[in-house]
C-alpha cells in the first residue's frame, strides 16, 4: 500500500495534469481547466444546476464517466467546492444520485458520488451513499425524448431512513429535465427527510 501511494505520487510528478475540457497537458503548477477552456465554462443563474453542460465541462464529465478518467476529479472538484456556500448549515448529509447496481458494477464507480464527496467535505457533513438506492434499472435519460423521461425514472429510487440526519443535499453530476432529481427527492421525502435540497454540477439552461 505504501509502495502504491509512493508510485502514485511519483506519477503525479511525471505525468502532467490534464485539462478536463480538451485533455491537453497543463503547464507545471497549472490546476483545473486550461486557460482556453476555463473562460468557456458558463455559470447558470437560475435553477439547481450550477454550470452549462455544453462545452468544456460536458467534455470533462463525459471523459470521467465513459473513459474512467478519475484523474480529472481534482479539476472538477474545484467547480464543486464554490457551490457549498449556498447549502452551508442547511443540510446534515450529502446524498449522491445512485446508479443501478448493474451499471455501477460495469462502470466501477458512481461519478455523482465522486463529485459529491468534495461537497460533503467542504460542508463538513457525511457523504451518505447508503441513503438512496436505485431499485429499478432505467435507460440513460440522455437517450430518451423529454416526454419519456419522467416515466423512465418513476419510482426508480428507494430511500433509507436516518432520523439523526433529516436534512439532506441531493447531488447529481448532470441535470437534464430534472425528472431524475424529482424522483430521487420523492424517495428521500418518503423515507422521512424533512428537507431535500438539490444541486447538480451541470445542466442544460
Ligand atoms: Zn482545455
Amino acid at each position: 500500500m505504501a509502495i502504491r501511494a509512493a508510485l502514485a505520487g511519483l506519477m503525479d510528478l511525471v505525468a502532467p495534469r490534464r485539462c478536463p475540457g480538451c485533455d491537453h497537458a497543463l503547464d507545471w503548477g497549472e490546476l483545473g481547466f486550461c486557460g482556453a477552456c476555463g473562460p468557456l465554462i458558463e455559470r447558470l443563474r437560475h435553477g439547481p444546476a450550477a454550470y452549462d453542460y455544453g462545452g468544456p465541462l460536458g467534455e470533462g464529465l463525459r471523459r470521467l464517466k465513459y473513459e474512467g478518467r478519475t484523474d480529472l476529479l481534482e479539476a472538477l472538484h474545484a467547480l464543486v467546492v464554490p457551490l457549498a456556500g449556498a447549502h452551508a448549515g442547511k443540510v446534515d448529509a450529502v446524498v449522491p444520485v445512485p446508479l443501478h447496481p448493474d451499471r455501477l458494477r460495469r462502470r466501477g464507480f458512481n461519478q455523482a458520488a465522486l463529485l459529491a464527496d468534495a461537497m460533503a467535505r467542504e460542508l463538513g457533513v457525511p457523504l451518505a451513499e447508503e441513503r438512496l438506492i436505485r431499485v429499478r434499472a432505467s435507460v440513460p435519460q440522455a437517450s430518451l425524448k423529454e416526454s419519456e423521461r419522467a416515466a423512465n425514472v418513476h419510482r426508480a429510487f428507494e430511500g433509507r431512513r436516518d432520523a439523526e440526519r433529516p436534512r439532506v443535499l441531493l447531488f447529481d453530476d448532470v441535470r437534464t429535465t430534472g425528472a431524475t432529481l424529482r424522483s430521487a427527492s420523492g424517495a428521500l421525502y418518503r423515507a422521512g427527510c424533512s428537507t431535500v435540497r438539490v444541486q447538480a454540477l451541470a445542466g442544460v439552461p
